[in-house]
Formats: structure tokens, sequence, C-alpha cells
């Protein structure tokens, strides 16, 4: 490394930004963190933080199981407040057409080695009791789980800290490339390598990536013990994760330790105020009655909005730039990044220190874009 004032400064205490500090502090390298908010205040606190293993690409699969095992072996070691729960997901099949999907995703999923129990409507019922009734079917997916995600984020970074890692927070970042960091103030910090981590601000620092914001809300109940024992997700959440133009909701329920029902979700490209849009929130909520019927005498105790940074191709950015030879990647993670976070911290590391990934890392690198750039 150089006679640079740290080794690595990553933009963004986001849970992205926290688990690469907390993994380049493992392995000794001298880091700061800069953002210009608070640890876990972008996505990070507006995310649901469902730990989930996701089949839309095989590039998605290895790093969401990557991740998830990397939970799983931090578990016991998580503080109480990041509520880790290994509740399990149940894809719920409304018709015999989704039990198509069931069957698919179960072979798929155990082709791979991931347990999971298909469900037929008795059954489901007898896991999910307050699902309406009439219900096709499902798929549980035990080594899912959920947490809190700004705990997470504060975890990771407090124990990177204990490691030497030093974070600014209030930071504004005006500018950054070529081995430096020029804050807002005027303050200008030097690192070998720069980690851009700064979720849906990462364009406006790097010019040429293409991330766009796409809006979510989240709902969350009074307290209701037992009510929902799984994360709940319709097989439709598929279909509206996957629409790039149109508005779209999908029924999502997460069981919080407080007894509290989460309940998701819904997207929107070019919404680009945080405030809550109300028809959208009808429109959720009514789709989670429509699977939960005992939701509508619920009392909802707040409802928030977030953005996800999401690219064109749906995968994550992590690894180097071509344009800037001190600058890497670890952004666009939509809907994803809480789950993904771990399994981007390692390779991403393993890339700044020429350690051999676990995983193949070439679906992520961000000279896919570069590349299509150089093309148009
Ligand atoms: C409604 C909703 C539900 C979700 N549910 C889930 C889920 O169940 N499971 C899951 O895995 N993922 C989920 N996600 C996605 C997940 O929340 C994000 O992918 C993840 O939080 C991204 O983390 P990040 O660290 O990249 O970004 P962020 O958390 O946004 O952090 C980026 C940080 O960069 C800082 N920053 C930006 N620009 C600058 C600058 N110029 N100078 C200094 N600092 C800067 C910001 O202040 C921020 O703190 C959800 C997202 C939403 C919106």
């Amino acid at each position: 490394m150089s006679d640079a004032t740290y080794d690595i400064a990553i933009v963004g205490a986001g849970i992205v930004g926290a688990a690469c500090a907390h993994e380049f502090a493992r392995r000794g390298l001298r880091v700061v963190v800069v953002d210009r908010d608070t640890v876990g205040s972008g996505a990070t606190a507006a995310g649901m933080g469902h730990i989930v293993v996701m089949d839309d690409s095989e590039a998605q699969f290895a790093l969401t199981r990557y991740s998830q095992h990397l939970w799983q072996e931090l578990r016991r070691e998580l503080p109480d407040d990041v509520e880790y729960d290994q509740c399990g997901t149940i894809w719920v099949a409304s018709d015999e057409e989704e039990m198509t999907e069931v069957r698919r995703k179960h072979d798929h999923y155990r082709e791979r080695g991931v347990a999971t129990q298909a469900l037929d409507a008795a059954t489901l019922r007898n896991f999910e009791p307050n699902l309406r009734p009439g219900m096709a079917g499902g798929l549980l997916v035990p080594e899912d789980g959920v947490l809190y995600p700004p705990c997470a984020a504060r975890f990771l970074l407090e124990r990177a800290q204990q490691h030497g890692v030093q974070v600014r927070l209030g930071c504004s970042v005006a500018h950054l490339g070529q081995g430096r960091i020029a804050l807002s103030d005027g303050l200008e910090i030097r690192a070998e390598f720069i980690v851009n981590a700064a979720g849906t601000g990462s364009p406006d620092l790097t010019s040429g990536l293409e991330i766009k914001k796409r809006k979510g809300h989240l709902v969350i109940t009074d307290r209701y013990p037992g009510f929902l024992r799984h994360q709940l997700v319709e097989l439709g959440y598929l279909k509206s994760a996957h629409s790039v133009s149109s508005d779209s909701v999908a029924f999502n329920a997460q069981p919080r330790r407080t007894g509290q029902v989460l309940i998701g979700s819904s997207r929107q490209y070019g919404a680009e105020h945080k405030e809550v849009d109300h028809a959208m929130l009808v429109w959720m909520l009514r789709r989670a009655q429509e699977y939960m019927p005992g939701l509508r005498a619920m009392s909802t105790v707040r409802s928030w909005t977030g953005f996800r940074a999401a690219t064109p191709d749906k995968l994550p950015l992590i690894g180097p730039w071509s344009a800037d030879k001190s600058l890497f990647l670890a952004t666009g993670h939509e809907g994803l990044g809480i789950t993904t976070s771990l399994g981007t911290a390692r390779i991403l590391v393993d890339q700044v220190t020429g350690a051999k990934p676990e995983i193949p890392i070439e679906p992520y690198l961000p000279s896919r874009v570069s590349r299509e750039h150089a093309h148009v």
C-alpha cells in the first residue's frame, strides 16, 4: 500500500458500506468510512430485512445463497437488537398455476442444495391459519430469515471500529476519484483505494453509472403476537420485481420479534419524492388484505418509503471501475442489499486484496456496464 492516509476510504455507511468496512478491517487494512448522514440512514433504514435466497438468475442465486451462509455464520455474534430470526419464507401460491411455480422452485432449490418443503393447501393453512381460505399451497424455505437492518449496519460498523476503522458522519462527499475524496466542507481524504457504496447517491459521485431510484412503501402494525409465523410472499412478487416500467405491488408480510407485522411492498420508478403516496399505500394494503383478511382489523403504527438502487440488469455492481484505478464500486443492490451485503463485502475485499473469491465474481463486475458504454 502507498503512503496515502488510509488504505481504503468507503463512501456510504449503509449496510453495504458497513459490511465492507467490517471485512476490510478483519483483513487488517486502514479504513475510513464517510457518510453525509448517520449509520444506516439510507435504504438500509427503509428496508424490510428479509434474508432471502432468490433464483431470478444463477448469479442472483449464488450471491444471495453465499450471503445467507455468511449471515448464518455471524448469527451467534449478532446482538439482540439485530433481531435475527430464521423464521423461513413461505412463497404463497393462490391457484394451481402458481403451484406449478412452487414445484419448479422446489426442484430448482433442491438441485442447488437449498432445503425446501412443498406445502399443500391443508399444510399451508396449518402453518399460517390467518391466510385466506382457499389458497392452493406454497413453498417453505426454512433457512431464510429476517433481521432489523439499521441495527445490523450499526453492529458491523461498531465491529469495524473496534479494529481501528474511523467513521466520519455528517460529511457530504462532493467528488471522489484518483485516490481522493473531496468533502463539501473543502476537506480532502486520501486513500489508496476508494469504495463507492453510496447506494442511490452513487451515480452522483461516479459518472457513467446507470442506477435508478426505485421507490418502495412499507407499513408496520401494532403488536399482534402469533398472527404470522413465517415471512410470507406471494409468488406474484417476482412479476412485481421484474416489472421495469410500471408501478407494482405484491403481498409480502413479515413477523417481527415484537409481534408486529411488517407489510410490503411496492415498486415505482420515477417517483423522486420520499413522502408516502396514499394511493400506492392503499393499493398495497388491499393486496395484503386479499391474502390475510385479518389485517383489516389491525392498527398500523407507521408507514414509510425508501429508495432501492436499481441497475438495468438487476445485479449489483461489485468490483473495480475501469475509468479510475483507485475506484471500486459496491452499489446497485435494488431490493436485496440487506441479504447480499455480507457476500458483497467478501468478494469486493477479495478483489482489492487479490484473494481468491469463494464464488464466481464475473456477473457482478462493473466492467459489464463500462463495456456496454464503450459499444454505445
Ligand atoms: C421498501 C424496501 C424494502 C426492502 N426490503 C429488503 C429486504 O427485505 N431484503 C433485502 O435484502 N433488501 C431489501 N431492500 C433493499 C436494501 O434496503 C438495500 O439494497 C440496501 O439497504 C442498500 O444498502 P446500501 O448500503 O447500498 O445503501 P444505503 O443504505 O442507501 O446507504 C448509502 C449511504 O450512502 C450515503 N451517501 C450517499 N451519497 C453520499 C454522499 N455524496 N456523501 C456522503 N454520503 C453519501 C447515504 O447517506 C447512505 O447512508 C429493501 C429496500 C426498500 C426500499
